[in-house]
């Protein structure tokens, strides 16, 4: 007997897509298929006629119960996982990753348990943690990330830049590079994966230094410190160190031109590279940053012009951008727009919850992707490059049953009755052609009819294991 089956919709899955049913016993899905007869032994039948039926989204990079340091003598966190994640389950998105942060003092178990604990028992949707190794840290912690990666935690965010500038109340972002390449030896030898934040430090410190002085500090020029040239100089400075060391990369929050060339030649050459965007970078531009809300679209690196939105639909669409992501940094309006000059704009975005039904809009209804590759940049990639995959990312037999239903005859400007997590959402009046409106989370609707269905005690720590032919070769 089944407890679910999800009927007569158009199910995207890696063999392709039909008319199908999705069946699902206890928390997995047990047969994807034309299953009309099994419908009579359903508990449950849901009636997917009209709608799109995808795996649930796998939102790769959240930073909830986070410190903000735009204003350090005023730090405050944003918003937790309690109320970020209600926001993910109504938008489809059943899993999310956030991060452990190491800094010198603390150990990657101490980190991992500590988010940990913050988490059990208040999220949602499911959830992962990469961990983040951030200062001078001693060269023996670094031993420690073979035991992590064994025991399901395999990624490692590094950034290779300070993104502000110094303040005695402010830690520092950076990994040096000498330990850069450690971190690589280490991932490439025991089946781990780096996560990279890449922007030249030389370049944007002297930026902030050379604005200062000519007093040109308004916060829309961020674009001239965060800028092109520094994606460039990063991106190609990580792929030489992973060619040397063997490892692969996840680049985050790609934004330019230059990084999407980047990664495109380096997976042409068959180096294990792969680029995340933001759907806020494939959207909007620099000049947007003039309008009464524009930080409201702001994270770091910056928005950039015209012509990098393309190149990074460009990725999108074609292959050279895997994955899409936020950098979820949920706050109120007020504090999101607290900082307005160069030093003090509060980075990060709001958006996990608009995300898949974005890039469904943007993507499949306004450029023409197919659902295939919709599935791949909202679920799929994701999965794969960060270890979740099949268990997450797909419609299979054995994978969870965290399902999605989009309804694509859903034509109308978003406003904030569709909004479940803060004050304001970046995405007010934007106009959607298909939006989510079911989601289930291994086997439990959690969100229907516009009702919130689930709870905080739903979501579960992920363990992760990548497979090794994502980081032998581009295969995501
Ligand atoms: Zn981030």
């Amino acid at each position: 007997m089944l407890d679910l089956l999800v009927r007569g919709g158009e199910v995207v899955t890696p063999g392709g897509v039909g008319r199908w049913d999705v069946a699902v016993q206890g928390e997995k899905i047990v047969a994807v298929g034309p299953l009309g007869d099994l419908a009579r032994e359903a508990g449950r039948i849901i009636d997917a006629t009209g709608k799109i039926v995808i795996p649930g989204g796998v939102e790769p990079h959240t930073h909830l119960a986070h410190l903000i340091t735009m204003q350090p003598d005023e730090p405050t966190l944003t918003l937790g996982p309690e109320e970020d994640t209600r926001g993910m389950v109504f938008g489809g998105t059943t899993t999310h990753v956030d991060f452990a942060y190491v800094r010198p003092g603390t150990t990657i178990a101490q980190a991992l348990e500590q988010r940990s604990a913050r988490w059990k028992g208040n999220s949602y949707n499911d959830y992962a943690f990469h961990v983040t190794l951030q200062g001078e840290l001693p060269i023996p912690l670094f031993d420690q990330m073979q035991d992590a990666i064994s025991e399901g935690f395999p990624t490692f965010k590094v950034f290779t830049v300070d993104v502000l500038p110094p303040h005695p109340k402010r830690h520092g972002y950076k990994l040096d590079f000498g330990r850069i390449q450690l971190a690589m030896e280490k991932t490439a030898r025991h089946g781990g994966l780096m996560v990279v934040h890449a922007e030249d430090h030389d370049i944007v410190q002297f930026m902030y230094q050379k604005l200062r002085e000519e007093k040109q500090t308004e916060g829309w020029k961020l674009p001239l410190v965060h800028n092109k040239l520094s994606e460039s100089l990063a991106f190609r400075r990580a792929i030489g160190v992973a060619k040397h060391t063997g490892a692969a990369i996840y680049f985050v929050h790609t934004s330019a031109q230059e990084g999407v060339e980047a990664v495109a030649e380096a997976r042409a050459n068959g180096l294990p590279i792969y680029a995340e965007t933001l759907h806020h970078y494939a959207s909007f531009t620099q000049e947007d940053y003039k309008t009464p809300r524009g930080f409201c679209y702001h994270t770091y690196p910056s928005l950039k012009g015209p012509e990098d939105r393309e190149a990074l639909w460009g990725g999108l669409l074609h292959g050279a951008v895997s994955t899409s992501a936020t950098d979820e940094y949920p706050t109120t309006l007020e504090l999101k727009l607290r900082g307005q000059n160069l030093e003090n704009v509060t980075g990060g975005n709001l958006g996990a919850e608009a995300r898949v039904g974005i890039m469904f809009t943007e993507g499949v209804a306004k450029r023409g992707m197919s659902l295939e590759r919709f599935v791949d940049v909202t679920s799929t990639n994701a999965a794969k490059i960060l270890g979740l995959y099949p268990r997450k990312g797909a419609l299979l037999p054995g994978s969870d049953a965290d399902i999605v239903l989009i309804d694509p005859s859903i034509k109308r400007k978003l406003t904030m009755a569709d909004f479940h997590v803060s004050d304001y959402s970046p995405w007010e009046n934007w106009p959607i052609a298909g939006w989510p409106v079911t989601t289930i989370l291994r086997g439990k609707v959690v969100v229907e009819n516009g009702k919130l269905l689930g709870s905080t005690s739903d979501g579960k720590l992920q363990h992760r294991k990548i497979g090794s032919e994502i980081l032998g070769r581009p295969r995501a």
